[in-house]
């Protein structure tokens, strides 16, 4: 069991949970389901204006980590997310009234070249020796399942586990469910300062028993006692790392699945087609750089004609929240009672409803579940011991 403030008993237990991204909604929607009393804060004035509505929606529940060898624990919670990803849109859609495109189909990775064919098998074996579906494709093969792939490609396979969404539609119906629920969500308050002891106090002057950190790449809180005296959370400050995106407008007849090839992805919805992504660790603005952008395009032109000759729609930047070991951070702080639900990189979407039942199990049961454990947002300050 945790050392933590207090143990009310679920329903009348509070928790405050700052930041309203993926992150912060899913982890109060599931709070709220299992009894709790929540509020979302957030310091702008729409959910998820952070990484999460700039995000690409992939829930690359294989792709991302078939080849991240020091990455297992990561592996295996991104495979339980994966799993139980069918299960909460249905839930969420349910709730909320409303769909957020949950495609089923399937992602292709393309190798281009014969040197990227050895890269594509490094993936397909890595996904068969953990277990995870992986359907080896010819050129032919996959042009007749995807009639946009370019001429005269080297073949790959399909990775039927790995979904997507339109993650803004996420953002929305996480809303609607938790407004349907009773969850307040406190727009336009930024979080600077609050204040432990026996229970937690915001600047609002409003009073939790527990807090979740879901701030992304934005400002944690500073804690401070009764006596104004600070309380160390133990956590590290996040590793920004930018990424960019090219939104085209969707053609009939363009690509229906999500494409990767090594250097760019290709993420149609219904309502755009989104090219992807650059990562510029370290950078934290939001600027566009034209060169970059038309990069994206020219890369992702090579594996479906078709975007080269897209209308653009828009393209924009959004900060993934890293850590120093690009894994996140999930459970209890230095500060019992607060809990961190951070450091989700480029894979937040995917991982959200993984790390609301993690962190659910502890600030309402105290449990710490064995897939918790790697992620114990301690591990930096331990290390520094
Ligand atoms: C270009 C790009 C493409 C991506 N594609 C994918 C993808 O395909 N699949 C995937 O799974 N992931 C993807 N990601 C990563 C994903 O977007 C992030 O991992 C995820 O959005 C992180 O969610 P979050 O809730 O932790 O953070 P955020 O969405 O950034 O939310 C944090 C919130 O906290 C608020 N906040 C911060 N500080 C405070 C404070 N002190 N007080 C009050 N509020 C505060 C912010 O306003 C913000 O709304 C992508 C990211 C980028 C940039």
């Amino acid at each position: 069991m945790l050392p933590t403030a207090s143990r009310p008993k679920s329903a009348s237990l509070r928790i405050a949970v700052i930041g309203a991204g993926v992150i912060g909604l899913a982890t109060a929607l599931e709070l709220r389901t299992r009894g709790a009393d929540v509020v979302v804060y957030d310091a702008g004035m729409d959910l998820g204006a952070g990484a999460s509505i700039r995000s690409a929606g992939m829930l690359g529940a294989a792709f991302e980590w078939a080849v991240e060898e020091d990455q297992r624990s990561l592996a295996a919670l991104a495979r339980h997310a994966g799993m139980i990803w069918p299960d909460f849109a249905a839930r969420v859609e349910r709730m909320a009234g409303g769909g957020i495109e949950f495609s089923p189909e399937g992602a292709l990775v393309v190798a281009r070249t014969p040197a990227e064919v050895e890269w594509a098998e490094g993936i397909a074996a890595a996904c068969q020796a953990r277990g995870l579906p992986v359907k080896r494709m010819t050129a032919p093969e996959m042009k007749r399942l995807e009639p946009t792939l370019a001429d005269g490609l080297h073949g790959g396979m399909l990775l039927p586990e790995d979904r997507q969404v339109d993650a803004s539609l996420v953002l929305q119906r996480l809303g609607a469910a938790l407004s349907r629920q009773g969850v307040g969500v406190r727009l336009g308050r930024k979080i600077d300062r609050i204040v432990g002891g026996a229970s937690f106090q915001m600047p609002d002057g409003d009073r939790f028993n527990r807090v979740v950190l879901a701030t992304g790449a934005g400002t944690l809180p500073e804690f401070v006692g009764p006596r104004g005296a600070q309380l160390p959370h133990g956590l590290p400050a996040c590793v920004p790392v930018k990424g960019q995106m090219l939104a085209l407008v969707s053609a009939i007849g363009g690509p229906r699945h999500v494409i990767h090839t090594r250097d760019v992805y290709i993420a149609p919805k219904a309502r755009w087609t989104l090219v992807g992504a650059t990562a510029e660790r370290g950078r934290q603005d939001l600027e566009i750089d034209r060169k970059a952008i038309e990069d994206l395009r020219r890369r992702g032109a090579a594996v479906a004609p078709m975007i080269a000759t897209a209308a653009e729609l828009t393209a924009w930047a959004g900060i993934r929240p890293g850590t120093p070991d690009d894994a996140p951070m999930i459970g209890q702080t230095a500060i019992p009672g607060v809990f961190a639900a951070l450091g989700h990189f480029r894979n937040g979407v995917l991982l959200a409803p993984a790390t609301a039942e993690l962190v659910a199990e502890q600030a309402i049961d105290g449990k710490v579940s064995p897939l918790a454990s790697a992620f114990d947002p301690l591990r930096f300050d331990k290390d520094g011991d």
